[in-house]
């Protein structure tokens, strides 16, 4: 099968049929085989049932329904599970994503040799600076962080190797970060594509400002996790160390200094509390380390490793 297209989607009915005619036309004017993975994320309104009127249709219709909302990042996981196409494609239900740009996305990851080619929407219809803005902002930092040069992390229309997919797990909100999920998984080649945005015809966004925040937050999360999950003690251990070493040195000199030089009480020199601090923190840090080391170690992806490739 050449193309998977993936749908994460939530109260779109109205959306529905004429996305999935769009899409069904520049398939077949392309020859491509294709499926298209409907994800109904606990849509409140006729969604399922016009994805069931869908696959009557039209064959190469697929749908997974959750029974409560989720959220976008575990819609695509489960369409990742079992998308098939040598190519798998991410759009939004909403309409805003141009079918059109299908071909040519396909082609950078076939011949041009992407693993992930990400949409770049240039030119915005929904351009309230409320968004803009810290769209800007969102997207400097999360190059900045993950060091892959994209402009629009964010965007819905995203082509992937189906061997990209299978490798990472998107939860959460991580579907902002999936470049970097794939980074994290070995994988190099990211390229970028121009694409044309669309105002929303039917139905409003389903996400609020908080977006942002919780953008940020996972973020932090996300890069915090992916650098010391694997060994929270080198992170805790070296700092807490660090730490209790620190106070206590200023602990002996301290000590040094009041016997054998003043007289002047321990409890009356602001540095004792400075070196009681720092070796408080530097036990609680190591602590954590070493708390972060046993929960790793029990963990059940403690030995999962990506294989590429095997001769027996
Ligand atoms: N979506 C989803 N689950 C959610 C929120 C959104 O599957 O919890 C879908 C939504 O139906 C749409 C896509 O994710 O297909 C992008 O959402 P939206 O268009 O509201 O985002 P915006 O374009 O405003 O960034
Ligand atoms: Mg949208």
């Amino acid at each position: 099968m050449d193309i998977s297209v993936v749908i994460p989607l939530i109260d779109e009915a109205e959306s529905l049929p004429e996305l999935e005619a769009w899409i069904r036309s520049v398939m077949e004017e392309n020859n491509f085989t294709y499926e298209i993975i409907f994800v109904d994320d606990g849509s409140s309104d006729n969604s399922w049932c016009i994805i069931q009127q869908l696959k009557s249709q039209n064959p190469f219709v697929k749908g997974i329904k959750f029974q409560r909302n989720y959220g976008k990042s575990a819609a695509l996981n489960e369409g990742f599970k079992i998308a098939q196409g040598v190519v798998v494609i991410t759009m939004d239900a909403d309409l805003q994503d141009s079918p059109n740009e299908i071909p040519e996305l396909r082609r950078m990851v076939l011949e041009d040799g992407y693993d992930i080619v990400s949409g770049w929407k240039k030119k915005r219809y929904d351009s309230t600076l409320s968004k803009n803005i810290p769209s800007k902002l969102f997207n400097a930092a999360t190059r900045k962080v993950s060091g892959i040069k994209l402009h629009d992390f964010n965007c819905g229309l995203k082509a992937y190797k189906n061997k990209v997919v299978k490798s990472i797990e998107v939860y959460g909100e991580m579907h902002r970060y999936i470049p970097l999920l794939a980074k994290w998984s070995g994988f190099k080649k990211f390229g970028e594509k121009v694409v044309e945005h669309r105002a929303r015809k039917y139905g409003v966004t389903k996400f609020g400002w908080n977006r942002f925040i919780n953008g940020f937050l996972d973020l932090a999360s996300i890069v915090f996790v992916g650098k010391f999950k694997k060994n929270p003690m080198h992170f805790f251990g070296l700092w807490g160390t660090l730490s209790f070493l620190f106070g206590f040195i200023v602990f002996i000199y301290l000590t040094v200094s009041k016997f054998f030089f003043d007289q002047t009480g321990l409890t009356q020199r602001p540095l004792f509390f400075f070196a009681i601090f720092a070796m408080i923190i530097g036990t609680q840090l190591f602590l954590a380390g070493f708390l972060g080391e046993l929960i790793s170690r029990n963990g059940a992806e403690r030995n999962h490793y990506l294989i590429e490739d095997r001769i027996n």
